[in-house]
């Protein structure tokens, strides 16, 4: 059993918090700390002290100039469902669940762009968005998890390879400092009401985006959202290995005529992910791939397809083992919708293993997706673990994410642990090839800053120092 940090429930600080939230949404009850001191992840279990739950900017301002003056740790949290442990409150001190601030503010169907409050859910964006027949770049989570928070944490979706990660997206910000300040970056911040661009101001949302929640607390976002074009045509090839799957995704990504550019290794795309390990049959390939197209006319959809052919056609002629493929109607639905019943649930992903799931994720150069997916597939497989492995184009060839979801077994702590080993040695390796994990599990960030340029760890701590000058903000995240 892991031991719990030493429990600083003070019934002052308390008091102080409920006048400002309100009795019932600040708490110390065991149960509901309890409910709070675990993800989905291999990351050990640490209590709050406090849920705090906010309903507007005003109480977000308060709370935080009391953490500050009190100097009590604060965790801003929307769904917990990150899989990196981001919001276990490593020190304790106040969870700030954020799901209560979950207006809509606005959406400018003629200009393309939302505005929303923190705690709206993927599920209630899309509701309203596509009201509009507009759409949002959904990734393939839980649909009750906050779009702010995927995008402040680059995270990616279906568009990312027209857009490019959500954080890209992103055109306007408020954020409420670690000492209570209220700021704004993007336009708006130089008109109450305009939420269309960050430029050309300087671009002051890097301060808050990739932070890990350790910067600030946004309380308003706006994104860009994008029409849906009617024409749907979903690409789809397998291959026997990654090189060839690799070589056809870089030609078929110089074209950029697709919104998602996805491979899968045959393990991620069985439902449930296998756990423990389970081997491939001879037969199957090892990859499968799926290039989501939408089109304006039919005669636009022609124009992909005819490019399409010629790259398969290249890809076979050089020797590839490259193959056209259907790809299940279920399966497709998940790469354009919130996630089906079938693909890309999280009990889908987890129900074999027993409860746990968390990953190495990296943002990967996409020539090192074959010698690092190969070097992956040999450690987890030392390892018992399935190596389901996800590559993704970001606009065009030059990254992409490549990433496995690794179930495991939560209620066993050998389990739990001999995934976590696994995890950060498919995380060296990535880094190794010249790769950058992402939304890393905590105890890997000090794995990271070993290789850092010290001049980036310099900046690093003096932003940090700036903007919270009493480390409150979801301490431990950094490493730093
Ligand atoms: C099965 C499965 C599949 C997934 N697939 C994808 C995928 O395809 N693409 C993808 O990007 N992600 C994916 N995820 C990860 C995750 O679901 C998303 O990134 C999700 O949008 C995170 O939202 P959340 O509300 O759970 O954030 P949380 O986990 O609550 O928070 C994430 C981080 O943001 C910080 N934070 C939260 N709110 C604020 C705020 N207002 N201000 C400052 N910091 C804040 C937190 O402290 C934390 O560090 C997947 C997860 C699962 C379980």
């Amino acid at each position: 059993m892991t031991e719990m940090p030493k429990e600083n429930v003070d019934g002052n600080v308390l008091k102080e918090l409920a006048s400002i939230v309100g009795e019932k949404s600040a708490t110390s009850a065991k149960h509901i700390r309890y409910a709070y001191s675990y993800d989905l992840s291999f990351v050990s279990r640490k209590n709050p002290d406090y849920v705090v739950m906010p309903e507007s900017v005003e109480q977000v301002q308060a709370v935080m100039k009391f953490a500050n003056q009190e100097k009590i740790p604060v965790v801003p949290y929307t769904a917990g469902t990150n899989i990196g442990g981001l919001c276990i409150p490593e020190r304790g001190g106040i969870l700030l669940d954020l799901k209560r601030m979950n207006k809509i503010i606005a959406i400018d169907a003629e200009s393309h762009y939302a505005v929303i409050e923190p705690g709206v859910s993927h599920a209630q964006l899309a509701t309203e968005l596509y009201k509009h027949n507009l759409r949002w770049s959904w990734p393939v989570g839980p649909p009750s998890a906050s779009v702010s928070s995927n995008a402040i944490s680059h995270g990616i979706g279906g568009l990312s390879g027209r857009y490019g990660l959500n954080s890209e997206e992103i055109t306007s910000m408020e954020v409420v400092l670690p000492t209570g300040e209220l700021v704004r970056v993007g336009s708006c911040a130089i008109q109450e009401n305009a939420w269309h661009s960050c430029l050309p101001l300087p671009r002051m949302d890097g301060l808050f985006t990739g932070w890990l929640g350790t910067s600030g607390v946004v309380t308003k976002i706006g994104v860009r959202v994008h029409p849906i074009p009617p024409v749907l045509k979903v690409f789809t090839v397998s291959a026997d290995n990654i090189e060839d799957m690799s070589a056809y995704m870089f030609n078929l990504g110089n074209y950029e005529i697709c919104d998602d550019l996805t491979g899968v290794s045959w393990w991620l795309a069985q439902v449930p992910i296998p756990y423990p390990y389970k081997p491939k049959p001879d037969d199957a390939p090892e990859w499968f791939s799926f290039g989501t197209t939408f089109s304006w006319t039919e005669k636009e959809k022609e124009a992909r397809e005819e490019i399409w052919e010629m790259v398969v056609a290249s890809e076979i002629e050089k020797g590839s083992s490259l193959k056209k493929t259907v790809y299940p109607e279920e399966a497709l639905k998940a790469r354009t919708e919130l996630p089906s019943q079938i693909v890309g649930s999280t009990k889908n992903y987890t129900k074999q293993a027993g409860g746990g799931i968390s990953w190495p994720g990296t943002f990967t150069p996409l020539k090192a997706w074959g010698p690092v997916y190969n070097d992956w597939k040999k450690i987890l497989i030392n390892h018992n673990l399935s190596p389901s492995v996800r590559v993704t184009n970001y606009r065009g060839v030059h990254y992409g994410m490549l990433r496995a979801m690794i179930p495991f077994n939560k209620k066993s702590p050998e389990e739990t642990e001999n995934a976590r080993h696994a995890i950060v040695e498919c995380l060296k390796v990535d880094l190794d090839h010249g790769g950058i994990p992402y939304k890393p599990p905590v105890d890997f960030a000090r794995e990271i800053n070993q290789r850092a340029h010290p001049g980036y760890l310099s900046l690093l701590k003096q932003v940090k120092k700036m903007l919270d000058p009493n480390d409150i903000m979801n301490p431990g995240k950094f490493g730093i």
